[in-house]
């Protein structure tokens, strides 16, 4: 019994190291894990439009903590330990850009809440300044029409709205 416990502990050890390595290779923000309390949140039906950035999007929330106003995407997949999805993370700063930009008060994070874990994803300028060259890298694609897949993820393709106009879905 001693050596089963044992060896559960060194596997939870190996797998706790194994998913931290990858996170620090993946360069996403993994995101801190929070406990948020979902009760005082308001849902947003607002959309907010920055004519700077020629950019809009609606967050599910804005959450006011303080001075600050933070955007919450709400996503129903579960995590299960792993990063979030960059998508999800790109997603999550063009609304703080937005709210930045519209709402004028600069969002130090936002939060991205999964089925099963709900994570606090800083603001900072390296995210700010990926989100502007992807914003660019965009525009400069938007005239194209070959524009190749990003990803190798068939479970991504799988739950994608645009899957049945899509020529290079995974199956
Ligand atoms: S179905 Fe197409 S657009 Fe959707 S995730 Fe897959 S490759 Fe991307």
């Amino acid at each position: 019994m001693l050596l089963i416990g044992l060896l559960l502990l060194i596997a939870g050890v190996i797998l706790f190291l194994v998913a931290r390595k990858q996170r620090e290779e993946s360069g996403v923000p993994a995101g801190k894990i929070i406990y948020s309390d979902t009760g005082r949140w308001r849902r947003n039906d607002r959309p907010l439009f920055s004519n700077r950035y020629r950019l809009t999007g609606k967050p599910d929330y804005l959450v006011r903590q303080g001075r600050e106003i933070i955007p919450v995407e709400v996503k129903s997949t579960r995590l299960r330990g792993r990063r979030p999805y960059a998508s999800h993370v790109m997603q999550l700063a063009a609304y703080c850009l937005l709210v930045e930009d519209v709402l004028g008060v600069r969002p130090s994070h936002g939060i991205l809440k999964y089925a099963d874990t709900t994570l606090r994803i800083e603001y900072d300028q390296a995210l700010r300044g990926e989100l502007l060259a992807t914003l660019r890298a965009m525009r400069r694609a938007s005239g194209r029409r070959d524009i190749p897949r990003s990803h190798d993820d068939p479970h991504r393709c799988r739950f994608c709205g645009y899957r049945d106009a899509c020529d290079q879905a995974l199956d």
